[in-house]
C-alpha cells in the first residue's frame, strides 16, 4: 500500500464542476487584481474569524511582514517568537527590520510557553508572535494577558490553524492581527500562493491595505514604503469555492486524528506519544504529529513500506545558520530541541482512508517490535 502525506487530487475532482466556471468567469471578465473575488473572500474570512477586516496578500509570509509594519515595527524592535515553527515566522521579523527573540515551547502542545514570554520581555519588545502550530491555538488567554500588561501587540501566525478555537474564541479574535496562509497544503489551500491578514483595528487595517500596494495612497503617491503583495483573483475564486467546505474538512481531520489515536493506543502503546489537545481548544489538525524514539529510523522504515511522513521541523530556528549572529547556542531552548528530534507528522488530509491509517499504524507497530 502507498500512503501519501497529502493528496489533493480527490478534493479537486469533487470541486472541479465549481472551480472551472469560477476561473472561466475571472478570465472572461479579465479583472485579475483586487476585484470582486478578493473582496468576497476578505469579507467571508474576516467574518469567519469574528473580525472586522480581512486584507488579502500574496502569501502567509508576506502577511506576517505586513502585519509587523502595520503595527509600526521600527528597526531594532524585538519580537518574541517560538523557535519551533516554520522559518517564515522569524524570517518576517528580520526582513521587517526587527530582531527575533526566541522562546521555548510547552512540550505537550508544541506551542509557545507563556511563562517563557515574560522572561524574554525587554524595553525594546514590540510584539509577540504566537504560532498556532499543527492546527491548535497557543494559550492566547495567557499571552493576551501578558501583552496587555506590557503594552505589546500580538500577531497570531495562524497559517496552520484557520478554524481553530481557544476557549470558544476564534483565530483573529484575541490577537491584534492574525495572519493566514493559503499555500496549497494548508487547511484552506489555493492553487498557488495566497495569504491574508485579519484585524479589528481600524488604523492597522488601513495601513496594511496601503502596504500591500507599494504604500501607495492615493495611487502613485507614497508616504510609506510598501510591497507589491496581493492575493490575485484566480486564487480568490478558487478559495471562494473551497471556503464553504472548510468546517467539514476540519471535522474530517479531527475524525482521522481520533482514529489514529485509537489505532496507536490499541496496536503500539506508550512508546508513541499522541497529540495533546487542551480541553478548551478546538484543534483543526493541520498536522497529526506524534513524538517517538528513534524517529529518523522510523521515518526511513515507513518510507520503505510506502508510507510518506514529514518532519516539522528538524532544525529549530534559533540554531539556523542565518540567525547565527543572534548568538543562540545548543541547549538554550531544551524543549524545542527535544521536539525537533522526536516529532514526526503522519499522513493527514480529509480524504485519507481508514485502511490507510490502519496500515500506517501497523507499520509503526512492526518497527517497534523489531527495534
Ligand atoms: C506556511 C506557513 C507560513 C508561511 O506561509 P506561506 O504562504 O508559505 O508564505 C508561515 N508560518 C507558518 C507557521 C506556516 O506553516
Amino acid at each position: 500500500m502507498k500512503v501519501p502525506m497529502l493528496d489533493l487530487t480527490e478534493q479537486y475532482q469533487n470541486l472541479k464542476a465549481e472551480i472551472i466556471p469560477a476561473l472561466d468567469d475571472v478570465m472572461s471578465k479579465a479583472h485579475f487584481i483586487l476585484g470582486d473575488n478578493v473582496k468576497k473572500l476578505e469579507k467571508d474570512i474576516a467574518e469567519y474569524s469574528h473580525s472586522k477586516y480581512g486584507i488579502g496578500v500574496a502569501n502567509g509570509s508576506d502577511a506576517i511582514n505586513i502585519a509587523l509594519l502595520g503595527i509600526g515595527l521600527e528597526p531594532g524592535d524585538e519580537v518574541i517568537v517560538p523557535s519551533f515553527t516554520f522559518f517564515a515566522t522569524a524570517g518576517a521579523v528580520s526582513r521587517s527590520g526587527g530582531v527575533p527573540v526566541f522562546v521555548d515551547i510547552n512540550p505537550r502542545t508544541f506551542n509557545m510557553d507563556p511563562a517563557a514570554i515574560e522572561k524574554a520581555i525587554t524595553p525594546k519588545t514590540k510584539a509577540i508572535i504566537p504560532v498556532h502550530l499543527y492546527g491548535q491555538m497557543a494559550d492566547m488567554t495567557a499571552i493576551k494577558e501578558i501583552a496587555e500588561k506590557h503594552h505589546l501587540a500580538v500577531i497570531e501566525d495562524a497559517a496552520q490553524a484557520i478554524g481553530a478555537t481557544h476557549r470558544g474564541k476564534k483565530v483573529g479574535e484575541l490577537g491584534t492581527i492574525a495572519t493566514y496562509s493559503f499555500f496549497p497544503t494548508k487547511n484552506l489551500g489555493a492553487y498557488g500562493d495566497a495569504g491574508m491578514v485579519i484585524t479589528n483595528d481600524d488604523e492597522f487595517a488601513e495601513r496594511m491595505r496601503v502596504l500591500r500596494v507599494h504604500g501607495s495612497k492615493p495611487k502613485y503617491y507614497h508616504h510609506i514604503l510598501g510591497y507589491n503583495s496581493r492575493l490575485d483573483e484566480m486564487q480568490a475564486a478558487i478559495l471562494n469555492v473551497k471556503f464553504p467546505h472548510l468546517n467539514d474538512w476540519a471535522e474530517l481531520r479531527r475524525e482521522k486524528a481520533h482514529t489514529y489515536n485509537q489505532f496507536i493506543q490499541e496496536m503500539v502503546g506508550d512508546v508513541v506519544v499522541t497529540p495533546y489537545e487542551e480541553d478548551f481548544n478546538y484543534h483543526v489538525f493541520h498536522q497529526y504529529t506524534i513524538r517517538v524514539p528513534k524517529r529518523d529510523e522510523l521515518q526511513a522504515f515507513l518510507k520503505e513500506q510506502g508510507v510518506e511522513t514529514m518532519i516539522y521541523y528538524p532544525k529549530p530556528l534559533h540554531l539556523q545558520p542565518v540567525f547565527a549572529e543572534l548568538g543562540y547556542k545548543e541547549g538554550d531552548l531544551p524543549e524545542t530541541e527535544k521536539a525537533a528530534a522526536e516529532a514526526i507528522s503522519l499522513p493527514m488530509f480529509p480524504e485519507l482512508k481508514t485502511e490507510q491509517q490502519q496500515y500506517v499504524v501497523e507499520k509503526i507497530r512492526e518497527f517497534y517490535q523489531k527495534n
